[in-house]
């Protein structure tokens, strides 16, 4: 069996993220959008540096707004998973591009999403689950919003809530209230930490919002204890490689912690973040950890398991994805 033929689990990924070019720069042009600066000659989507990619990554989702936008966005991302044989995602919603906080509009994105995921499963099998998510460079307004967003329509689908953004926007400790009540609306609990702050902002991210899960986690690498502690809570981290790589936390692939930390005992599963930003696909990120660490299929059948294992779904559907990875 090739890596391409591994049914793979992605946790850490966001929809507009995923926006293929060529559906952007369609919906653009059918919109009259300018998106002068967002793609370079050869039309993959270009930028400098971290806040570089958040201002692109903020232009090239200007043409998305309406639930149709969303519904054609979804089927066009799952699509593609599906053709990585990405047989369950877990995608990063934020209310501030769908409905900008309010309920209703927010309620039409949501519905607009589920049905193209409806769709995309009866088409190729494969499961979508959502995880709201506020956004640290957005107000306090903003992100109370989405707090409010997600506990409404948690259920089934929206099953999660994370904190993603920039990392040196604020404190973890200042979310407090919107995990609080996330938690309360029975929504799983997820926070990027440590991709750019270090082993500190991992710690805090555990101590002051209680997250059964990290998006990246790597610098966990620098402090041996907090690995331990990892390990010992069954913290989860969604590592991107790719991503890492592409935004400079490490310079190159030879240079990701993520085997050591594996070795360390902590629990790692691999995603992609936001694929055509960072020119990756879930299969070239496989075909990395195997050419650059050796990772054989029993290796990333197992980095599958805790994937599936730390999947903010239902136990009869994760039931299913075991049996598909073979467990
Ligand atoms: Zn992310």
């Amino acid at each position: 069996m090739t890596v391409a033929d591994l049914p793979k689990i992605e946790l850490h990924h966001h929809l507009e993220g995923a926006a293929p070019p060529e559906f952007i720069r369609a919906l653009a042009a059918k919109k009259k959008i300018n998106l002068d600066g967002v793609f370079d000659a050869k039309g993959h989507y270009s930028y400098p540096d971290f806040l570089g990619f958040l201002q692109c990554y903020t232009d090239a989702t200007a043409a998305l707004s309406t639930p149709e936008d969303y519904y054609d966005l979804t089927r066009a991302v799952l699509a593609e998973s599906a053709e990585n044989n990405v047989i369950y995602c877990e995608t990063f919603l934020a209310t501030e591009f769908c409905g900008d906080g309010d309920l209703v509009a927010w309620r039409e994105y949501l519905s607009a999403i589920q049905q193209a995921a409806t769709e995309a499963e009866a088409k190729d099998g494969i499961i979508l689950r959502g995880i709201m998510t506020a956004v640290r460079h957005f107000s306090p307004e903003a992100n109370r919003k989405a707090a409010i967003c997600g506990a409404e329509t948690a259920g089934d689908f929206l099953t999660g809530f994370g904190l993603a953004g920039d990392e040196n926007s604020g404190a973890f400790a200042d979310y407090k209230y919107e995990f609080d009540m996330a938690k309360e609306a029975g929504l799983r609990l997820t926070a990027h930490a440590g991709e750019w702050g270090g082993a500190r902002a991992v710690r805090d991210a555990i101590t002051d919002l209680n997250v059964e899960r990290i998006g990246h986690g790597v610098g966990a690498i620098e402090d041996a204890d907090l690995m331990r502690e990892l390990v010992d809570r069954g913290t989860v981290l969604e590592v991107c490689p790719g991503s890492n790589v592409a935004l400079r936390v490490v310079n190159r692939w030879e240079d990701h912690p993520i085997a050591r930390l594996r070795e360390a005992g902590v629990l790692v599963t691999v995603s992609t973040d936001d694929p055509p930003f960072f020119h990756t696909t879930m299969n070239h990120e496989y075909e990395m950890l195997e050419q650059v660490f050796g990772w054989d299929e029993a290796t990333l059948r197992a980095t599958n398991i805790t994937a599936a294992k730390a999947a903010f779904c239902d136990d009869a559907t994760r039931a299913q994805l075991l049996k598909k990875i073979g467990e």
